[in-house]
Order: structure tokens, then sequence, then C-alpha cells
């Protein structure tokens, strides 16, 4: 068996991080792990985690690292991750990177490559407040730059789309001064151990994607 690949996305919210990782994880057969998706699920649910969360996600503050940090633990163990994963929207804090780190080492793996989409928080708020998504399939629309062919409407599955409730413009505020103060040092970690590609994420979608798949390509071969 080839070794597992694990691969980290970080970047601002709005950076598509989530378009991309989708497109990484089937592209190298990877599991796409988004710990955003998985607590909207939980909120959606209405679990005892769910109900937790949601004041947090709310706010645009972070959950806290221990409720993460055990939904993360618990599908890595799992068979679907044995591959490799991409990790999108983990870790958002040093503690988080430090847990990480800890889960893959009892897997005998680690962190092969972190890529960095780089865009300026002053395109963010544009890109995020015009994201609309489909509850149903997770598929992602803007109302602007990728339109759904039918307004409204998921072209994947049929379903309505909606925006996010933390897609609010305040919201975003506090999301990016969030991400700057405690997930953005990560990237310093990252460079020092000589594992993180930059990638301009203002690109359009398809170039970007070149663009990380070169810079997988060469960790992979
Ligand atoms: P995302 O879809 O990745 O932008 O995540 C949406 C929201 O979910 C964030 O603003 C946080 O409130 C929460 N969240 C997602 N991932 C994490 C994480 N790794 N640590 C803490 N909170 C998270």
């Amino acid at each position: 068996m080839t070794r597992a690949l694990d691969v980290v996305i970080l970047g601002p919210p709005g950076a598509g991080k989530g378009t991309q990782a989708k497109r990484l994880a089937a592209a190298f057969d990877l599991l796409h792990i988004s710990t955003g998706d998985m607590l909207r699920e939980e909120v959606s649910k209405a679990s005892g985690l769910g109900a937790e969360a949601k004041g947090y996600m709310d706010r645009g503050d972070l959950v806290p690292d221990e409720l993460v940090g055990k939904m993360l633990s618990k599908l890595l163990h799992g068979r679907r991750a044995a591959l490799g994963c991409v990790y999108d929207g983990y870790p958002r804090t040093p503690a988080q990177e430090a847990l990480l780190e800890d889960v893959l080492a009892e897997l005998n793996r680690r962190v092969d490559v972190t890529l960095y989409l780089n865009v300026p928080d002053k395109e963010i708020v544009a890109r995020i407040t015009g994201r609309r998504s489909c509850r149903a399939c997770g598929a992602i629309y803007h109302v602007v730059t990728q339109r759904p062919k039918k307004e409204g409407v998921c072209d994947a599955c049929g379903a309505p789309l909606t925006q996010r409730d933390d897609d609010r413009e305040q919201v975003v505020r506090e999301r990016l001064k969030v991400y700057h103060k405690h997930t953005a040092p990560l990237l310093e970690l990252y460079k020092s151990r000589g594992i993180l590609r930059e990638v301009d994420g203002s690109a359009a979608p398809d170039e970007v994607f070149t663009r990380l798949r070169e810079a997988m390509g060469k960790v992979s071969a």
C-alpha cells in the first residue's frame, strides 16, 4: 500500500479552501475533512455538540479546541481516513496543530504539505457575503462569480441555496479578525518546517486548482 498523504489547506475564511479541498481530495483519492461542515451538520441535527457549537459559530468565534479535537480524532482513526486526508478549516490554533500532529503520529503519519491560499482581506468580504451554498449536497456558488443556472437553486441536486448565517458582513469581519489572531501564526510554523506552499488564491478557481495540484504533485511524487 502506498503511504498515506496528509495535506493541510490554510487561508482566511472565504479563500476558497472548501472548493479546492474537495477537488484535491477527489484528484488524489483522499478524505476531505471540513470541520466547518461537520459542525454545521451537528447544528442542523440539533445534537448536543451542535447546540454547544452554534453560539460560537454565529458570532464568528472559534469553537473550543477540545470539542473540535474529539470530532477530528474519531474521524482520523476511522477506515475512511486511512489513505490520507485534506484538512480544510483545521487546524485553526496552535493547540489544534499539536493535536493533529499527535493523532497523526499515533498512526505513523505527519502533515506532508500545507497549502496556503493567500487572498487579501479586502477581497474576502465581497467574496463571502455573496456566497450561497446548498445545504443538501454542499455545493458552493456565488451571486456574481459563480451563479447557478437557475437563481437560488443548486445545479447539482435541485435543492434551494442558502446563505450561511456566519457569512453576513459583520460576522465575516469578526472571522477575519479571529483568523489573523489565532490561525495565521500557523503559517510561520509550517514554513519553518519547510512544508508550506503558497498559492495566490485571487486567481480563477481552475487556475488555483492547477497550481495547488502542482504543489501537491511535488510532494506525492
Ligand atoms: P468554516 O466553514 O471552516 O469557515 O467554519 C465555520 C465556523 O465553524 C468557524 O467560524 C468556527 O466557528 C467553526 N469552526 C470550524 N472549524 C473549526 C476549528 N477547527 N476550530 C474551531 N472552530 C471551528
